[in-house]
């Protein structure tokens, strides 16, 4: 299976990542990917962009070395009620909304049971993407919230980044990935890139829904033909901010 869409990648403007948009670009560019989703953290993470960053993403060409730009952010999920910090008039207008927990900006960390949370966002129209909700420390009703999914036209995250920097969550995202499979939710592979090297490695995530005999049907950004397709099925417009 060959992922050609990445829907998370973050750059310089997230203080802890390294490259350009450019850069990443380029990088899409080389390894033969189709297009790239930029989503930085919103405003929440210390050394996030200001809220102009999301504002002014039209600025950044729709075409850059032949691989196709799509407008995104990364949401912060900030307490029990799901609440998340960017505004919805921003959020109507991008084409991919990722929305996490992290715990730098996560009230209710430390809670028992974040179903509530999840609940919230996985109802929440504006939201694409749940990502990387596999952590140890912050359990969810995973059975629950993937029959909601599975309603709502969301997408969970197989996160290859989990796989060097959240390695506890790695038995919760297979469990997460069967409960897909079974349930037929689809998902999405993404590098969450902090550099332009992380974009087209996808390998221990793939690895990990062989183990699962994932379908391919249910990874809805192997290409983009699908990732299109799954947006408007959802009744959502891509494309929709420009100049
Ligand atoms: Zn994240
Ligand atoms: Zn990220």
């Amino acid at each position: 299976m060959k992922i050609l869409v990445d829907t998370h990648t973050h750059t310089l403007k997230s203080a802890h990542a390294y490259s350009t948009i450019q850069e990443n670009a380029r990088r899409a560019a080389e390894v033969g990917m189709q297009a790239i989703a930029v989503t930085d953290h919103a405003p929440s993470i210390p050394d996030s962009p200001h809220v102009w960053n999301f504002v002014n993403l039209k600025a950044i060409p729709r075409d850059m070395y032949g691989v196709k730009i799509l407008y995104g952010a990364e949401v912060n999920i900030l307490d029990l009620e799901g609440n998340i910090d960017l505004d919805e008039d921003i959020l109507k207008k991008l084409d991919v909304v990722n929305a996490s927990i992290h715990k730098e900006c996560y009230r209710d960390y430390g809670a028992k049971d974040n179903t509530s949370a999840y609940l919230a966002v996985v109802n929440n129209p504006l939201i694409d993407v749940i990502c990387h909700s596999g952590y140890a420390d912050i359990p969810y009703d995973y059975d629950l919230i993937t029959d909601l999914a599975k309603k709502n036209h969301k997408l969970m995250e197989i996160n290859n980044h989990s796989f060097y920097v959240r390695r506890p969550s790695i038995k919760n995202c297979k469990t997460i990935a069967r409960l897909c499979k079974e349930k037929g939710v689809g998902i999405v592979v993404s590098s969450d890139a902090h550099i332009s090297f992380d974009i087209g490695e996808y390998e221990p995530s793939l690895e990990l829904l062989r183990e699962v005999d994932f379908p391919e049907k249910l990874v809805m950004n192997r290409d983009l033909k699908s990732f299109e397709e799954f947006m408007e099925n959802k009744g959502k417009k891509l494309y929709s901010w420009s100049y």
